[in-house]
């Protein structure tokens, strides 16, 4: 079992954000939201929007 047992993991497999400090794990959420976005953004210019 991969689960996240330190609760900070924004997926479910751990990624090792529980050994962090609070500085440390606030500044990768925000990059992993950062990253997320980014992802998020292309999916959407990929596919044609329909209004
Ligand atoms: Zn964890």
């Amino acid at each position: 079992m991969n689960s996240c047992s330190c609760g900070r993991s924004p997926i479910d497999t751990c990624v090792g954000w529980g050994n962090l400090n609070e500085d440390e794990y606030l500044l990768s959420s925000i990059l992993w939201a950062k990253k997320k976005l980014r992802e998020t953004d292309k999916a959407l210019v990929h596919k044609p929007v329909k209004k």
